[in-house]
């Protein structure tokens, strides 16, 4: 994916900050329009709105379909905002494409799908749709070669404007403060490996709670993420999904009025020099470990010789005891340290069996 084109979508404020917000679902033209004019007197500039809604369980509320669509032009028509809806399957696809749907996503779900990533590849080709901005969430499982390999088959069908949303992944059994797990190490992965692919968060399916909105917005900008996308209707309470993580138009003002953008161009004078400090720090700490594994090697063979075992527990818990105390008066924290510790601890006692190995 080497030759992505830019997204070519409308910010919002002084920072153009990338902001897709609109309800969960479409639900009726109403509450469709009524929210869309709430957001777009606020500046949003992108609405979103689920038209084929996946869920757990049948008998729920699975979306309005085709006829939502009308309601999308009716939103583009009267307010100038862009529109936006997940597409599942090639006839979400075509029909959307046909409805004049501006920008495509793709669920959750469906990106753990390899085949229904395929159709929906080839359908976005063959309906003319390859130069439509098309933005993938990550599969519900913390898998990020899934995550790339639905983004590779959108790629491989001639699709360039591609961007990744972050929702979180789904987390084992039982109670957790968030409904989707940030995992934030998988998109900030996904971001070292490509550059130049968007990537923008969605706080509401992380949360799954609308308090949380603002400080996972604000995570995402201080991590550098590329923009967000947040679930707003005109009266949250009554949605017919996602109630608990909707936001009214301007309570999503408001949190966007406190966020912090911040910038990751301008390096002053002084910010290269911390990092010229930090280069040089980082050199030291290589070549420490380096010298402490030498030692570590002539122990193997002291150990060798008199036929010790490598491992020697009172030993390593005298250590661990004594660097946790070194570290609290340096204002190291305790976890961090032991976790470092036993790194080190770990290579060395893997070198020591391999001197062991190669004498024997
Ligand atoms: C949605 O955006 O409403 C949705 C269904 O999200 P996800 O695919 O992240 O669960
Ligand atoms: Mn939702």
């Amino acid at each position: 994916m080497n030759e992505l084109l830019p997204l070519n979508l409308p910010g919002i404020g002084d920072d153009a900050m990338l902001l897709i917000a609109g309800p969960c679902s479409a639900e009726t033209e109403e509450q469709v329009m009524s929210t869309a004019e709430g957001l777009a007197r606020c500046g949003v500039k992108i609405f979103r709105a689920g038209i084929w809604k996946p869920r757990t369980k049948p008998g729920g509320f699975e979306g309005v379909g085709e006829q939502g669509l009308q309601w999308l032009r009716r939103v583009k028509e009267s307010t100038g905002m862009l529109v936006a809806t997940e597409v599942a399957t090639r006839h979400h696809v075509e029909e959307a494409i046909k409805g004049g749907v501006d920008v495509l996503w793709v669920g959750a779900r469906t990106s753990a799908n390899p085949f229904a990533m395929q159709e929906i590849a080839e359908a976005i080709s063959r309906s003319g749709g390859a130069d439509k901005p098309v933005l993938v969430k990550n599969p519900v499982n913390p898998d990020l070669e899934l995550w790339i390999g639905a983004l590779q088959r959108l790629y491989n069908a001639g699709i360039r404007r591609l961007g990744a949303i972050h929702r979180g992944f789904s987390s084992s059994y039982g109670a957790h403060l968030y409904r989707n797990m940030p995992e934030w190490h998988i998109p900030i992965e996904l971001r070292l490996r490509y550059s130049s692919l968007p990537i923008i968060v969605d706080p509401s399916h992380i949360g799954g709670r609308r308090e949380l909105i603002a400080p996972l917005s604000q995570q995402a900008l201080d991590m550098g993420f590329d923009g967000l996308m947040v679930e707003s209707h005109c009266s949250p309470e009554g949605a017919w999904s996602d109630a608990a993580q909707q936001v009214t138009p301007p309570m999503l003002h408001d949190i966007v009025k406190s966020l912090v953008v911040r910038s990751s161009e301008h390096a002053t004078e002084r910010l290269d020099l911390l990092r010229q400090k930090i280069d040089m720090l980082d050199g030291e700490l290589l070549e420490v470990l380096s010298k402490r594994l030498e030692v570590c090697r002539e122990i193997g063979e002291y150990k060798r010789e008199h036929r010790m075992s490598v491992v020697q527990p009172t030993r390593y818990n005298e250590m661990l005891g004594g660097r946790i105390a070194d570290a609290a008066q340096l204002g190291l924290g305790e976890d961090f340290l032991r976790a470092v510790l036993r790194a080190i601890h770990d290579e060395s006692v893997r070198q020591q069996i391999e001197v062991l190995r190669r004498k024997q």
